[in-house]
């Protein structure tokens, strides 16, 4: 049986393990902290959105951001300090606007293709992630934002994804709790949200029963590869251990890019820091005043899912500051103020602010498949849409290694 190491317990190492597993693949997953999901998967928007699958990489997108480099409470935030990290990034970002359509309709197209997986893991191995499959509403209030949503629905639609224009009043009627006046809004049916800390969690443990075995609090130290093997030496409290594998797979978020350097490969991933804020619905008051349809507000970049009864998430906001994790009052403040502007009666007393690092490549497509050895794999760089994409991504690397030489060269040892 050809024994796999995989470098990170969030969705993309989790969900990897999972579909490896199922193909009869001897599993190993590193995970430094103690627990799956404590990292980017931990307190992320919550939706499985196709209809969030417009690239950043375009024009427009670009001169808006640079506009709101200029405000404080603004959704984009850039350290101004260069880094060759940052400035590589950049300039391969800009490099991949031509693509903008391409990479759209293909996100699309892997969004819509990862349903069916998630779904069917949830089902079979009984996984609450308080999911909710009531759609996603996208919200606009000026006409020129309307009229771009109308644009990039064209390029969902060659995707495959349904998504329908709605008036005020339709909005109004689709989620009742929304105040404010809009132009118009975009719904689309078939998207969902749920909890992707519970989801990962969940799956580890159905990972463990089909012999999954979870090396949590295993710090990967270093590592290496050649034609025929590979290697993993990981830090457990403070003592060191080396074990050897036939192939390694790296999903290790925003560490990917240094792993794959000892790898001998280049993964431009930056991490891109998010926040959320989890509104603690104590109050049967709060509980009505609260969506239960899933919002993406286009203007602010904010995205909502409401998990559970009791829970209302509240996500966005995009930095450039390095591997800074710091939690930023001023970044929370405007989360909170748009949940009291657009849901008046929802309390905002008790407010579970998070931030996260987005794993995010210049053209905004995972990577998925081989590096330069034939014995190390990567599924990794899934940036804003890591819960969307991760189950689809799973079994793309699965084939990938179910089909590749260093499987062939296992199977005759
Ligand atoms: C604010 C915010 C909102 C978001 N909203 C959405 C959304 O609504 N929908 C959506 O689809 N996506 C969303 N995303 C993106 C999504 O959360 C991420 O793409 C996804 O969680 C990334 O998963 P990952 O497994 O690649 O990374 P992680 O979850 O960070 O997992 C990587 C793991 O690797 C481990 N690791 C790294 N290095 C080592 C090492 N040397 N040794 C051992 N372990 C190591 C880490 O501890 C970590 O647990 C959002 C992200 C943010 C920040």
């Amino acid at each position: 049986m050809q024994r796999m190491a995989i470098i990170g317990g969030g969705i993309t190492g989790i969900t990897s393990a999972y579909a490896l597993v199922k193909r009869g693949f001897d599993v190993t997953v590193f995970e430094k902290h103690r627990y799956a999901a404590m990292e980017t998967s931990f307190a992320n928007g919550g939706q499985l959105s196709a209809s969030n699958a417009e690239v950043w990489n375009h024009w427009p997108t670009v001169i808006k951001g640079l506009r709101w480099m200029l405000k404080n409470d603004a959704p984009l935030l850039v350290n101004p300090r260069p880094t060759w990290h940052k400035l590589s990034w950049f300039a391969e970002f800009i490099a991949a606007i031509p693509r903008y359509a391409d990479n759209t309709t293909e996100t699309t197209r892997l969004a819509i293709a990862a349903r069916e997986h998630l779904f069917q893991w949830a089902r079979d191995e009984q996984i609450d992630f308080d999911v909710k499959q009531k759609g996603i509403l996208h919200i606009y209030r000026d006409k020129a934002g309307y009229e771009h949503a109308a644009k990039v629905s064209q390029l969902l639609h060659k995707g495959g994804l349904e998504r329908r224009a709605v008036t005020p009043e339709e909005m109004r009627a689709i989620e009742p709790t929304l105040a404010g006046s809009y132009y118009g809004g975009f719904f689309t049916e078939s998207d969902a949200t749920g909890d992707i800390h519970k989801y990962t969690n969940g799956l580890a443990m159905a990972a463990a029963k089909h012999g999954v075995k979870l090396n949590y609090g295993h710090q990967v130290t270093d590592l290496g590869a050649d034609e025929n093997s590979a290697w993993v030496s990981a830090s457990i409290d403070g003592e060191e251990v080396r074990q050897s594998f036939d192939s390694v797979v790296v999903c290790a978020g925003v560490g990917s890019r240094a792993i794959a350097a000892k790898l001998g490969d280049r993964v431009n991933i930056y991490p891109v820091k998010g926040y959320s804020i989890t509104v603690q619905l104590d109050d049967e008051a709060s509980q009505q005043a609260a969506p239960t349809v899933s919002l993406l507000d286009d203007e602010t970049k904010l995205v909502t899912s409401r998990l559970g009864n009791d829970r209302f998430r509240v996500a966005g906001t995009a930095e450039f500051n390095g591997a800074n994790r710091d939690i930023r009052n001023d970044r929370i403040q405007p989360l909170v103020r748009w949940v009291e502007q657009c849901f008046p009666g929802v309390s905002t007393q008790r407010v579970v602010p998070w931030a996260g690092l987005r794993p995010m490549l210049p053209n905004m497509l995972p990577k998925v498949g081989p590096g330069k050895l034939p014995t190390v794999f990567y599924n990794t760089g899934h940036g804003h849409l890591g819960w969307t994409l991760s189950a689809i991504t799973a079994e793309m690397l699965a084939d990938e290694v179910d089909n590749s030489p260093a499987t062939s060269l296992a199977m005759t040892r």
